[in-house]
This record gives C-alpha cells, structure tokens and sequence, in this order.
C-alpha cells in the first residue's frame, strides 16, 4: 500500500506551539527566508540564523547573498542573531566528486542538502539550542520530504531535533517573490553550485 504523502507544513504547525527550547533556521538566501521569516516571527520566540551554503560557486556569489540576508533580518525588523560561516566550496566539491554531471534534483543536490544540514546541527549544538530547520524547503524545485529525512539523519544522536518544514504550501514560495520585491531582494538567478548554472 503506498503511504501517503505528509503534510510537512502542518507537521511543523503543530509542533510550534510546544517548542521548548531555541531554533536555528539554516537560511540558504534571503528570497528564500522571506516567507520563512514572516511565518516564524510570531511564532517563534527564541530563534538565531545561520548562512552556511559551501555549494555556492564564488566568493563573491557567497557574501552577495549572505549581505541580502542581513539586510533582510533587518529591514524586515526581525534582528534575529545571525551567523554566516567562512565560505567552504572545497567541502562541497569533495562530497560531491563524481555526481557533478547529475540533474538538479538529483544525488548531488541529496548530498548538498546533507552537507548543510549537518553543519547547522553542529551550529545548533554550539549555539545550545534544540531545534533546526531550514528555509530550503520554500523552493519548489526542493523535495520537502527529502529535506526533512536528510535533516533527522544528520540529527540523530545529536541532542538536536530536526523539524519538518515544507515553506512553498500554503503560498510561501509565491510570498517570498512578493516580499523580495518589497525589500529590493536580489533573487539569483540560479540555485548556488557551479553544475546548476544555466540548467
Ligand atoms: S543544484 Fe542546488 S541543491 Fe543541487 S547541488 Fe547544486 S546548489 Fe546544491
């Protein structure tokens, strides 16, 4: 019998209200931390977050979209505290060798996500807080599910709790193009990695 398809959006809903302990929001842009943002403020009490995407394909690629970030936490009046990490791209091609050629979609976009998603476990741990998410889960060329398998795994035995999240439903994908014209959002024209470009 196939199991039928999580409403991840509403798995996260529900669960907000009981949170015990901070969040972490791993932030992959800010286009896509719009909607997340506007969801999660009023929610949300105790939150921080963290820039943390070695996929990007240049330096200046990377700062550009870590700069709309923080320009986005603070126009939108959120502050939350934010931390971008140093930019890593050797990471993300090691965990990636011999899956550059794969669609975007594909193995290679499995493996980013869990690169990344590892690391803001490690950050939440650091930071001493007990939930994750990410705002990856906005786009629709993400798969929801995918995200929030990868993100248990790289949670487990962690102390660290990886939420569900499925941003698009709802409207979110299509807010967050109405907000980045708001604000002035420089939206990419291109997911981060180098194998994505012009595809
Ligand atoms: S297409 Fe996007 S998600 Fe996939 S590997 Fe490249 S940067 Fe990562």
């Amino acid at each position: 019998m196939i199991k039928p398809k999580q409403n991840l959006q509403k798995e996260l809903e529900k669960m907000l209200p009981t949170l015990d302990g901070g969040v972490l929001l791993h932030c992959c842009c800010a286009p896509c931390s719009t909607s997340c943002l506007e969801y999660l403020k009023p929610k949300v009490k105790d939150m921080s977050l963290y820039f943390y995407n070695p996929n990007i394909d240049t330096e200046e690629e990377y700062f550009r979209r870590a700069g709309e970030l923080k320009k986005l936490n603070e126009i939108g009046g959120y502050n939350y505290p934010l931390t971008v990490a140093d930019y890593e791209p050797q990471t993300f091609y090691d965990a990636v060798k011999g899956l550059e050629n794969c669609p975007e979609g594909g193995a290679r976009c499995a493996v980013c996500f869990r690169i990344r998603l590892a690391a803001a476990v490690e950050q939440a741990k650091k930071e001493g807080r007990k939930y994750v998410l990410t705002t990856l889960s906005v786009s629709p060329h993400k798969n929801a599910e995918l995200l929030f398998e990868t993100g248990k795994a790289a949670a487990k035995d962690s102390g660290v709790i990886f939420l569900p999240s499925d941003f698009k439903k709802g409207g979110g994908f299509i807010r967050s193009t109405q907000i980045c014209r708001e604000y002035g959002i420089y939206r990419q024209s291109y997911c981060g990695c180098r194998f994505a470009k012009g595809s």
